[in-house]
């Protein structure tokens, strides 16, 4: 093996990371934070697989995406078949949906979910390749109220981090009103195509939606005077919109209204939204978003419409950006003392009291491996752990525990049966 080979398989894959300690207790705590809060709101999990047919994901968030075009992860099986690690989680989520059967459950069917996901796109501070999302979905029911809800539970997870959280939304109208749309913004550009970038024109015929987010500067000169999607509304595009800002307004949800906001799936239609919160630099970093998304179940090929509205939240940015003790774990525990025993007979019986302790829900640290006091003690300083719970050859035999408070090196001789009652009142 060539050294260069050596090293790379040393090392996780570009834009991948190892989550150990602290960050893996505060991912796991906003995932139970937010689980909690859809559990409230009459949300189910659901976990789809990592991996679909490439298909799912095709139709689902349209072939001319960035997402479709550069970003995903594909595979071709040995058996020929076309597959993908799941770019975003609505799709999957929509083909389990049919697959399943839920349309003949009570609608609408409300399920949340969460885990990685994975996207080839240049790997900077808060982009990576495998990242992690929490999601809701919303199915079978067209009703604004839904999207207002979306809307508003994402803010109240994303309350706890302690940040101010921006809240904007925007309409895309329905499927018709936005054909129209698409209609004058490719004549618009059609027209134009002369002053628009090369990368631009050919975008032009297969997604006019993303010339209008183009970084180029030609065609953000020409931009100034296209179209407007919100001008293009019908009448039923805005009843929506404005039952979902009513509904936004009567629970008190602060929010910004930004027409320029699209969402790069081609699956939306009427509300999107999409929260973001101010760094210490300056910029504005996108934490989630979502939107109602009525024609999906179509264009993924089944032959009755699935009206729907979803959310993402972005956990990898949410954590940096959260306090330390916003998301805490429930797994995470505060150990009250460490077990140190001495002696074959002690090393054996010590399991007993760490399971007594159990049972009564106190945790505590031991090193069970370690035999020598003095190499217990240093590890149990090294924790910053005050009370040590002594085991030795006389305890064993007698039955009770030293607990040597590390601060003032007191010390008391306890009774094993009333080990646990003397814990629950020590204040650590
Ligand atoms: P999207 O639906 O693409 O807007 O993604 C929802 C949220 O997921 C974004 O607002 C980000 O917070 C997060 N996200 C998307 N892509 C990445 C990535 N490559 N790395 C980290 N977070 C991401």
């Amino acid at each position: 093996m060539k050294d260069e080979q050596k090293q790379n398989i040393l090392q996780t894959v570009r834009g991948t990371r190892d989550i150990t300690g602290n960050l893996y207790y505060k991912k796991q705590g906003f995932y139970e934070h937010a689980q909690t809060i859809a559990e409230y709101y009459g949300f189910q999990p659901i976990e789809t697989p990592i991996i679909e047919h490439q298909a799912v994901f095709l139709k689902g968030v349209g072939e001319h995406t960035d997402i479709a075009e550069k970003e995903m992860y594909s595979l071709e099986t040995a058996g020929g078949d076309m597959l993908a690690l799941r770019p975003e989680g609505t799709a999957g989520v929509m083909r389990a949906y049919i697959e399943n059967g839920m349309g003949s459950m009570p609608q609408p069917v409300k399920m949340y979910y969460g885990g990685p996901y994975f996207r080839h796109e240049r790997p900077q501070k808060g982009r990576y390749r495998q990242f992690y999302q929490f999601g809701l979905e919303s199915m079978g029911s067209s009703n604004p109220i839904l999207d207002a809800q979306m809307a508003h539970i994402g803010y109240l997870i994303l309350q706890e981090s302690g940040r101010k959280i921006t809240l904007k939304v925007n309409t895309l109208g329905t499927i018709e009103s936005r054909k129209k749309y698409l209609q004058e913004l490719t004549a618009f550009y059609t027209k134009n195509a002369e002053s628009i970038s090369a990368k631009d024109q050919e975008r032009v015929h297969t997604n006019p939606m993303r010339v209008l987010d183009s970084k180029e500067p030609e065609t953000i000169a020409v931009n100034a005077n296209a179209p407007v999607l919100s001008e293009s509304l019908d009448d039923e595009s805005q009843k929506h919109f404005q039952s979902v800002l009513s509904y936004l307004d009567d629970a008190k949800i602060p929010y910004v209204i930004d027409n320029k906001l699209v969402r790069g799936l081609d699956y939306y239609s009427h509300t999107v939204f999409e929260y973001f919160t101010e760094t210490e630099d300056g910029t504005s970093l996108a934490l989630g978003g979502g939107g109602r998304y009525d024609g999906l179940a179509d264009m993924m090929g089944h032959n009755k419409s699935v009206p729907g509205v979803g959310l993402g939240l972005g956990v990898d940015r949410v954590l940096e950006i959260s306090t330390e003790t916003s998301y805490l774990a429930s797994i995470q525990k505060t150990p009250r003392a460490f077990l140190i025993q001495q002696g074959a007979q002690a090393q054996m019986k010590s399991y007993k009291i760490i399971e007594a302790l159990r049972g009564a829900d106190i945790a505590i640290t031991h090193g069970r491996e370690k035999d020598g006091i003095g190499a217990q003690l240093g590890y149990a300083e090294s924790l910053g752990i005050r009370y040590a719970l002594i085991f030795g050859q006389n305890e064993a035999d007698t039955d009770t525990v030293m607990v040597k408070d590390m601060l003032n090196r007191n010390q008391e001789t306890i009774p094993l049966s009333e080990l646990t009652h003397y814990l629950l009142h020590l204040s650590i």
